[in-house]
Parts: structure tokens; sequence; C-alpha cells
């Protein structure tokens, strides 16, 4: 993945710990973290951003299901201790039916039982489009989730741009609004990454598809705002659109032409 992302000219990327859709996982080997520190290290290649499966909900109604996503979780975060200093990104749940305020209890209990005080890993919750009964849709829930971590420095933010417009923020006519309201109710200093992707649907649809840049009803302006402003520039971004390595060469070229208009 290093390799792929050099070749791209991309200056960091983000990865699945394991199968997206599964838990199995392989098993780490020191020549693989080594040659992948010695690449990041010559190419400057930082942070990069783990992501957790889909599959993991920490709040499901089956307690064998709410186990298998703190398991899964907690050896990520040992795995990722072999490349310190980066993050963790994961989808907070679904309530299935429990109400956000269970929800958000088994998810803030996840986390006080897998971090570890001395860990070098970020986690990250991901802003959420609200499909069904996703926590996270809104920023009063990820404060809430926040509020009852007890190492608060070992989590953060990851806003998706495609996620937060299908919430309702409108983040293509009011952007600095949504980035106020960011900071007043989580605070910008707990925003560490952003995902960027352009939406298939309109505001408030609450669908979760991701568009190429562009192609959405995002739209190139709006997400070219999104990397030059001054409160995010300086953020590492992530693309989930839907690409092969070409096009995501194409729209990281694009999006740092973009970034470098303000520099
Ligand atoms: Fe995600
Ligand atoms: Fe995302
Ligand atoms: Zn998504």
């Amino acid at each position: 993945m290093g390799k792929a992302a050099v070749s791209i000219h991309a200056d960091t990327f983000q990865f699945f710990t394991r199968n997206p859709r599964g838990t199995r996982a392989k098993e780490i080997k020191t020549e693989d973290v080594e040659r992948f520190l010695k690449l990041a290290d010559a190419h400057a290649i930082t942070p990069v951003l783990a992501h957790a499966p889909y599959i993991l909900n920490a709040c499901s109604k089956d307690e064998r299901l709410r186990n298998l996503a703190r398991d899964t979780m907690a050896d990520d975060l040992n795995r990722m201790e072999y490349i310190p200093g980066n993050m963790y990104n994961f989808h907070p749940g679904c309530h299935v039916g429990q109400g956000v305020e269970t929800g958000i209890s088994y998810i803030s209990q996840m986390l006080n039982q897998i971090i570890k005080p001395g860990q070098h890993t970020v986690i990250l919750l991901e802003t959420m489009a609200g499909k069904g009964s996703e926590i996270g849709g809104r920023f009063e829930e990820l404060r809430e989730i926040m509020d009852r971590v007890e190492y608060k420095s070992h989590v953060g933010v990851c806003l998706d741009t495609c996620h937060v417009w299908d919430g309702g923020y409108d983040i293509a006519r009011h952007l600095d609004q949504v980035i106020t309201e960011f900071d007043r109710i989580i605070g910008l200093n707990n925003l560490k990454a952003i995902h960027l992707n352009d939406s298939r649907n309109p505001l408030g649809s609450r669908k979760d598809r991701h568009a190429k840049i562009g192609e959405g009803f995002i739209g190139l302006e709006a997400l070219a705002r999104v990397v030059r402003h001054p409160a995010l520039r300086k953020l590492p971004f992530y693309l989930e659109t839907p690409n092969e390595l070409d096009g995501y060469a194409r729209e990281i070229g694009l999006m740092r032409k973009e970034w470098e208009k303000d520099s």
C-alpha cells in the first residue's frame, strides 16, 4: 500500500486493517513493518490512517457482536503499535432500535475497555450519514461519546465530507457555519482527519453513497474550499471515492492544485 501511495504522489493513505467485511487479519511480519517504516520515512508518508472493518458494531443488541467489535479493535490497536504515531478510524455503530443513549453508552464503554493509557495511536470517531440507526450523524453524539472516554487525548474525530453532507450539514453553501458548529460542539482541536468524498445524493439524504470528486452533489468547487479552508488545510485528507489507482492519482493532482492556490 505504501508503494501504491508513492506511485501516485500521495503523501499519506488510508488502509483497512483486515477485510472490511470480515474480521480475519494476517500475521504481522517484522520485515514488512521495517520495509514500510523505511518507505514512509523516505517519502514523508504521514500520518497513515487505519480503518476498522465496517461490520463491527460496538453497540449491537447482541453481546457476542459487541465483544467481537471490542476484541477486533483491541487487536487492531495492538497491531498499530508497530507503526506508532498513526491513527485508527472507526464507525461508532448502529443502535438498532435500542436508542441513541444506549448506543452511546456501549460505544464509550468499549473505548474505555480498549484504550491503554500509553498507546501511540489516536482513535478517530467518524462522522456518519445518519443512515438507519447509525450513531454519529450529529456532532452532539460524537461529543457525548468523547465526554465519557477516560483517556481523552487518545480520541479524536474524522470528518467525512460525504457523510456530513448526507447528514444535513451544508458544506457546499455554508462551510464556515458548519466548521463553527463543529468547533462549538466537538472542538476543532479534536478534528484529526478528513475523508474527502463527493456524494451521490442531495443534502440530508442520509444515504452514504460516495461519488468521485466533482461528480456528485457537493461538487468540485465546494470540495476545493474544504481543502483550502484555513481551519482544515493542515489536516491529512483521505479519498474514499469510487476509483482505481489512476483515478486517485487524478483526484490528488486536482485537489493539490486547489490546495496550493492559497499557500
Ligand atoms: Fe468509514
Ligand atoms: Fe469515510
Ligand atoms: Zn461512507
